[in-house]
C-alpha cells in the first residue's frame, strides 16, 4: 500500500516535471493536447446568392464536415454574399481579419490583384485536371500562397464549376465579324479578348442576367453551365445555346483564410481544414459534372434547346488574341509575368501529356 501510494507520488511528479520542461506552448508536446480543447467560433462569408446550389451548399458542406471531424472543436458558420458584407468585399474581410474565411473565386479580385486570375481559369488554359495537377504536385499553391501572402490570406482550392458553356446568344455566330459591336455579359479576362474581337463586353450580377437578356438589353450571356443556365430560365431568353466555354475552362474556386487565424490553431485542426477543403474540391466538381449532364439532357429534350458549336474559326481567332490580351497585361506588370510564365511552363508540358491521354481518348469516334 505504502510502495504504491509513494510510486503513485513519483509518477505525478515525473509528468509534472515532464510537462514542465516541455512547456504550455510546445505545440509538439504535451502543450498542443491542452491547447486543442479550445473551440473556435469562426465566420466564413461567400460571393455566392443565399442557397446558391452546388457552390453556396458546397461551402455549408465543407463547414459542417470539419465541425464532424473536429468533434466540434471548430465551428464555422457560413453566411452567403450579402448577408454580413458585400459578396465582392470577401477576399478584403478575410485580408482584415472581419471574418476569419471566405470562398469565391481568385478572379474576383483581379482589380486588387490581376496575377489571382491564373488560380480561378484563364481563358483557353487549363481545364480541373490540369488545374489540379499544377496547384496540388505543379507548385502552383505554393505560388498562390506567395500572392496571397502580403494581403494575410492563405488559400486553398475548394471547388470547381467544370468546363463551362459558351453562352446564350440571340443570333447565330458563323465568323468573328459576327461578334462585331455585340453586347455580351462576359466577366474577367474573357471579357477583355471578346473586346479585342470588336465585342462589348458588360459586368452584371446574376440576377440581373436574365431579365437584361429578356428585355435585350445585351444580345448574349454566359453564366456557368447547363444546370445553372437552366435554373435561371435563360432559354427562355434567347435561342442559341453554344459551346465551349473557352473563356471559363473549368473555374477554381476558393477558400480563404485570414493568416492570423490560420497560424492560431493547432496542427490538427489545420490537418482536418485541409483535407475537408481536397474533399469538397472533388465533391463540388464531381456534383457539378453530375448535374450538368442531366441538365444538358433536360435542355435539350424538354426545353427545345439547340446546342451548337462555335465554329473553329473563331475559336482560333479568340484563343490569338487570348494570348496576345496575357501578353500585353505580362508586359507591363511582373507580378502577373511571374504567374503567367510558371502557368504557362506547367501548361505547356500539360498539353502535351492530354495530347495523347484524355484528348487522343475522348477524340476516338463513337460507333
Ligand atoms: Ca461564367
Amino acid at each position: 500500500m505504502v510502495k504504491s501510494a509513494l510510486m503513485r507520488s513519483l509518477m505525478v511528479s515525473l509528468a509534472a516535471l515532464l510537462l514542465t520542461a516541455c512547456g504550455p506552448e510546445d505545440e509538439a508536446g504535451p502543450g498542443a493536447v491542452a491547447s486543442s480543447g479550445k473551440t473556435y467560433n469562426w465566420k466564413m462569408v461567400t460571393t455566392w446568392p443565399p442557397g446558391f446550389p452546388v457552390l453556396q451548399e458546397g461551402a455549408e458542406r465543407f463547414a459542417e464536415n470539419v465541425r464532424a471531424m473536429s468533434n466540434g472543436r471548430i465551428n464555422i458558420k457560413v453566411y452567403a454574399g450579402g448577408e454580413l458584407i458585400p459578396a465582392l468585399q470577401t477576399f478584403d474581410a478575410v485580408s482584415q481579419g472581419t471574418v476569419e474565411m471566405g470562398h469565391g473565386s481568385a478572379y474576383y479580385w483581379a482589380g486588387k490583384v490581376p496575377e489571382a486570375q491564373f488560380f480561378s481559369t484563364v481563358p483557353f488554359g487549363m481545364t480541373p485536371r490540369g488545374m489540379n495537377a499544377w496547384l496540388y504536385h505543379g507548385g502552383g499553391l505554393e505560388l498562390w500562397r506567395e500572392i496571397y501572402e502580403p494581403f494575410h490570406v492563405v488559400p486553398f482550392p475548394l471547388g470547381n464549376t467544370g468546363v463551362q458553356m459558351g453562352g446564350w446568344f440571340n443570333k447565330e455566330i458563323n465568323s468573328v465579324d459576327d461578334l462585331q459591336g455585340l453586347k455580351m455579359r462576359i466577366p474577367g479576362l474573357g471579357g477583355k479578348v471578346f473586346a479585342k474581337a470588336g465585342g462589348n463586353p458588360v459586368l452584371l450580377a446574376g440576377s440581373e442576367v436574365y431579365t437584361a437578356l429578356e428585355r435585350n438589353t445585351i444580345d448574349a450571356t454566359e453564366w456557368i453551365g447547363p444546370y445553372h443556365d437552366q435554373r435561371l430560365g435563360l432559354y427562355r431568353a434567347a435561342k442559341h445555346y453554344y459551346y465551349p466555354g473557352w473563356h471559363e475552362p473549368g473555374t477554381v474556386l476558393e477558400l480563404t483564410v485570414n493568416k492570423r487565424a490560420w497560424d492560431s490553431l493547432p496542427a490538427d485542426l489545420k490537418a482536418i481544414i485541409s483535407h475537408a477543403a481536397e474533399s469538397e474540391n472533388v465533391l463540388m466538381l464531381s456534383e457539378m459534372e453530375q448535374k450538368n449532364l442531366t441538365a444538358l439532357k433536360e435542355l435539350q429534350a424538354r426545353d427545345g434547346v439547340e446546342i451548337k458549336r462555335f465554329p473553329d474559326d473563331v475559336l482560333t481567332k479568340l484563343q490569338a488574341m487570348t494570348e496576345e490580351t496575357l501578353s500585353e497585361e505580362a508586359a507591363v506588370n511582373p507580378a502577373f509575368k511571374r504567374v503567367y510564365d510558371a502557368y504557362q511552363a506547367f501548361r505547356q508540358q500539360d498539353d502535351a501529356w492530354t495530347a495523347i491521354s484524355e484528348r487522343a481518348y475522348l477524340g476516338i469516334e463513337q460507333p
